[in-house]
This record gives structure tokens, sequence and C-alpha cells, in this order.
């Protein structure tokens, strides 16, 4: 079967996103090892030593879309003693693997809170800075979300984005489509039992803005000094912008 996704309802594009995390959750960290062939731990990298986290001065830290907890740990092990972190999920599977990781591994400085990246359930300047990984091509309203990561931010608060983009590298893109088209949904039938979820996260990834235009949409959100910096060929892209 095939599912004409790119015609469905801003509400039903949200349905559909929950069934995919809600499927996945509990194997979602082993399909991400799986899927990327363990890339994804480098890009995460990349984000985390461009966040660089104080380690002597408190930091308050927002990871929206932040699921199973990945990328606050990171955050959470590179800050300092006076570093939190708040991570924030729609899918309250996803936040349920991440409150299990985190008391397994007595991580104290992370919260864990259930809302939309659309209308952030925090009051305006709350956090020094604020990271969306693979997230923000899910949220079906992307300028609210920007919106909301700027409200959120401190003064001299930072955004950064981690996000797949466009490969622009001859012969990668081929192997890519392939690769994409092919090995993920059915590497999502295998150890999932389903591989429509993945087909989803295939066709969302092609939807998204290129690396260009999203960084134009993170300007009309009121960020300054926006950049972008493409990664594995354009697999992925890092952007970063600053609340003034
Ligand atoms: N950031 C994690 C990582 O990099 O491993 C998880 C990324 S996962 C691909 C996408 C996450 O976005 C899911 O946990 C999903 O529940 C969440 N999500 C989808 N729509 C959302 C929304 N509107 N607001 C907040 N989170 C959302």
């Amino acid at each position: 079967t095939h599912f004409g996704f790119s015609n469905v309802r801003l509400t039903d594009k949200q349905r559909l996103v929950d069934d995919v995390f809600h499927k996945v959750a509990g194997r979602y960290d082993l399909m991400n090892d799986l899927m990327s062939a363990g890339l994804h731990r480098a890009w995460k990298d990349a984000l985390i030593s461009t966040l660089r986290p104080p380690r002597h001065r408190p930091f308050h830290h927002l990871d929206v879309a932040g699921g199973t907890g990945d990328v606050a740990f990171r955050v959470s092990d590179a800050g300092g003693p006076d570093t939190k972190v708040t991570v924030l999920d729609i899918n309250g599977e996803m936040l349920a693997v991440g409150r299990d990781r985190a008391a397994a591994r007595h991580a104290h400085d992370i919260e864990f809170v259930q809302g939309n990246a659309e209308s952030l359930p925090f009051p305006d300047r709350s956090f020094d800075a604020y990271t969306i990984a693979f997230g923000i091509r899910n949220v079906p309203r992307i300028e609210l979300a920007l919106k909301e990561a700027h409200r959120v931010l401190k003064r001299g608060g930072r955004f950064l984005c981690l996000e797949f983009s466009r490969v622009d590298v001859p012969v990668l893109d081929a192997i890519y489509d392939a690769y994409s088209f092919n090995v993920i949904p059915t590497m999502g039938r295998m150890v999932t039992g389903d591989g429509e979820p993945y087909r989803y996260l295939v066709e969302s990834i092609r939807k998204f803005p290129n690396a260009r235009t999203f960084a134009g949409m993170i300007e009309e959100a009121g960020f300054v000094r926006v950049t972008a910096r493409p990664m594995t060929g354009g697999i992925v892209a890092l952007h970063s912008g600053w609340k003034i």
C-alpha cells in the first residue's frame, strides 16, 4: 500500500506523526543507529560542540522534540554542575523511554515535559539555548515553532537545529535516494513490523525546505546571524541563529 501523505491536513499530519513515534518509541534508539549507520551520533556530536554549554555558570537548556532524551543527555554531560535541561516532546511514549533512561543514569538535571513545539508551555525568555534535532520537519506549522523558539529564549540565547537536508553531491544523491526509498522502509518493517511509518519519514525529509530557504524562515522568526552548515554531503544541515 502507499499513502498519499502529501495532501493530508495539518491536524491529520500531527496525528500521523504521533502514530509513527507511538509505534517505534521502544525501538527508536536502535532504529536511529541502524538507519543512519551510526552517523546520527556524529551529527549530534557536532550539535553539542557548536552549542558548547558553559561549564562554570548556570545554563538552562531546552531540547524540543527531544524524544528519548538523546540530545539532552549529551548537553547535560557537556555542561557544568549548574546545567539544567528541559526535554519537550509531544509524544508520551517517547518521553517515557527518556524518563527511564534518565532514571537509569541517575540524571537528575533533566526534566521531561509533554507539549507542542507550536505552543510551548514556558514563559517568555526562559532559556539560554534551544535545540531541535530531527524534529522540526515533523511539526505541521514550522513558522509557529520558530516563533515560539524565539519567544522562550533569553536575549543572547542561541537556536540550533539539526535536520535532514538536500544531498548536493553527485552519485551520493542517487545512493541516498535508493537507500531512503528502499532500505529504510524495509529495515523499519523488519525491526518494528511495519514499513509505513518509515515511508512517511522518508517523504517528510523530501518535503522539508532546502538549507537556504530554511535559513530564511529562521530569520523571518526574528533570529540574527543565521548560518547553515551542511554535513555528510548535505544529508543533514545544522542551522544556527541568535536572539538579540
Ligand atoms: N530529537 C530526538 C533525536 O534526535 O533522537 C528525537 C527525534 S524524532 C525523529 C522526532 C520527535 O519529534 C518525536 O519524538 C516526536 O514525538 C516529536 N514531535 C513531533 N511533532 C512534535 C510537535 N508538534 N511538538 C513537539 N514534538 C514533536
